[in-house]
């Protein structure tokens, strides 16, 4: 019954794994991963260009823990990763896509934690080790056996490893290893610098790609928000309140997401459905009816189990996770806009997704408009227009049908017209306020994601004379290291330091200048002391940062 099987188990994974997958609630593998897994299986060496959202931690995970022998307790795979925060979101993919494995253990290795239990745990028998190259050379300093044992190595987001500065640390990471082991290299772009470290460090490369044609999508309305990871389900149902929409479609990755969005827009009161690779093929033609004839007004799909979905009441496309790829994107954005029609398609951008809609702009040819979460004031005023519109119809004709008794209850509850007809709304609006305040407290407002991001190398270096600082963002302060350009310091140096030793995440981490003699970064003023207190011992090209708040005049 299950619309899609083959998929993941055609791959030649291994059937333990196979299984992890579908329970995780993957239904096919994105593109990346039907090209990767095959070619990493076979024991190449891999150059795979794919930026977040791909699903390309799978594609490295899955056919590595295919070659990891569990009785065999020592290092035999080692994925790095930029920061700390990609490293603990590799290794919990590694433990999940392993959890029919008995035997397998996962370590992750980033700076801002102490060494010795990240020692320890590599010593009982962590077969996968996942790290940011900063700290792993610390502990290479320690021993430099550590990665003696290790065949397969992964590099994910080279290109930005390489912003961040540690191109030295991974000469030192290279160099530790086995000359036989399988290099996989995942890189968004691939500047000459990786190319280079491709060419050294590779042995016959196969080179993965995602070909992006580009795709024209005339007639569609696109917006997309940006939106805290945790935070899509609360923003969905704001959204939903002030487009006006007929039908729509929201597309999510798991089957898992179909359910849980579904129930929550159920308890909303929307007419929706799930459709996912579960769903038998009799019930999926029910789903499809009764959203073509209005018994339903909302499907939550997967991209496969929306194949071949043609229903030109469709107004709205509603991506609440993002597509694997541009194609798909457009793909799922044309189940709107049929017939001639109309239509609007909103994404929503997670702040690691950022580059993903760049992508999808590019390929696409057009410019997906930054539009804002809606606000408890909004929300109230479309509530108070649909109220109005579903009244309009009525006022006609309802005196003759139900005067007698609008006389009869005023009689009976003694009261004046006025009263009745305020307690006849509350009723009718039972369940939805239209009270601002009450609003904002039931539905807080979720924030949009930071706009401001981490900045890339080369922004941040700024022109060396000195002028007032720019204005901090809310929530942040500025801190000063005596460290400057003259002591070889560029932002990315410091960027990565703090990242990995601060244990900080990307968006976290505000501008960056770089002077003569100092550099300024803008940094959360939240936890700020126990920041600098984590950073206490941070060298940085060989310096002592010694970070310090910087005090504005
Ligand atoms: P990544 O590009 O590896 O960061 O993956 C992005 C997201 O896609 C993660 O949340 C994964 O759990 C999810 N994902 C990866 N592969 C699949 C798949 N085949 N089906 C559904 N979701 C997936």
């Amino acid at each position: 019954m299950t619309q899609v099987s083959g998929g993941f188990a055609e791959l030649d994974l291994l059937p333990s794994i196979v299984a992890a997958v579908h329970a995780t609630g993957y239904e096919e593998p994105s593109p990346i991963q039907a090209q990767a897994i095959p070619v990493i299986l076979a024991g190449h060496d891999m150059i795979g260009q794919a930026q977040t959202g791909t699903g390309k931690t799978a594609a490295f995970a899955l056919p590595i823990l295919c070659r990891i022998d569990p009785d065999r307790k020592e290092p035999q795979a080692l994925v790095l990763a930029p920061t700390r925060e990609l490293a603990l979101q590799v290794a919990t993919a590694f433990e999940t896509y392993a959890a029919q494995m008995p035997g397998v253990r996962v370590v992750a290795i980033y700076g801002g934690a102490p060494m010795g239990p990240q020692l320890k745990a590599i010593r009982q028998g962590a077969q996968i080790i996942v790290a940011t190259p900063g700290r792993l050379c610390d502990h290479l300093r320690r021993d430099e056996h550590l990665l003696s044992t290790v065949h397969h190595l992964v590099l994910d987001e080279a290109d930005e490893m390489l912003k961040l500065g540690f191109m030295e640390d991974l000469e030192v990471i290279f160099n530790a290893m086995p000359e036989s082991r399988q290099t996989v290299l995942f890189s968004a772009t691939l500047p000459a610098s990786i190319r280079a470290i491709a060419e050294r460090h590779l042995h016959e490369p196969k080179h993965i790609r995602i070909a992006a044609k580009t795709q024209t999508v005339a007639r569609i309305d696109q917006a997309h928000l940006m939106i805290h990871a945790d935070q899509k389900i609360p923003a969905v149902l704001r959204l939903l309140e002030v487009e006006d929409f007929d039908a729509l479609i929201a597309f999510v990755r798991t089957k898992q997401a179909t359910l849980d969005l579904t129930s929550a827009l159920e308890a909303k009161g929307y007419k929706v459905a799930a459709l996912n690779g579960d769903i038998a093929q009799n019930q999926r033609e029910r789903v499809i009816e009764s959203l073509k004839d209005g018994r339903l007004d909302i499907v939550v799909a997967t991209d496969v189990a929306a194949r071949g979905l043609d229903v030109p009441r469709i107004t709205h496309v509603l991506n609440v996770d993002m597509p694997y790829d541009p194609e798909s994107y457009v793909h799922r954005i044309g189940r709107t806009g049929r017939a001639g029609r109309e239509g609007r398609a909103l994404l929503l951008v997670t702040p690691r997704e950022r580059r993903m809609l760049q992508v999808i702009e590019r390929v696409t040819n057009q410019k997906v408009a930054e539009v804002r979460l809606p606000t408890a004031q909004q929300v109230l005023e479309a509530r108070i227009r649909k109220l109005t519109a579903s009244l309009q119809p009525l006022l006609e004709g309802s005196e003759a049908s139900h005067g007698e008794l609008l006389d009869r209850l005023l009689t009976d509850l003694g009261c004046e017209p006025r009263q009745l007809a305020a307690a006849l709304l509350a009723k009718l609006t039972q369940g939805q306020t239209l009270d601002l305040e009450q609003l904002e407290r039931e539905t807080p407002l979720v924030p949009s994601a930071p706009r401001e991001r981490a900045p890339r190398s080369g922004e941040g270096r700024e022109p060396r004379e000195r002028r007032a600082p720019p204005p901090l963002a809310e929530g942040r302060v500025r801190c000063r290291t005596a460290l400057g350009a003259r002591d070889g310091i560029a932002a990315r140096n410091l960027l990565g330091a703090i990242l990995n030793e601060g244990g900080l995440a990307r968006e976290a981490i505000g501008r960056i200048q770089i002077r003569e003699t100092f550099s300024l970064i803008e940094l959360p003023e939240e936890g700020l002391d126990r920041l600098l207190g984590r950073l206490k011992d941070t060298r940085v090209a060989g310096k002592a940062l010694k970070l310090r708040r910087y005090r504005e005049d």
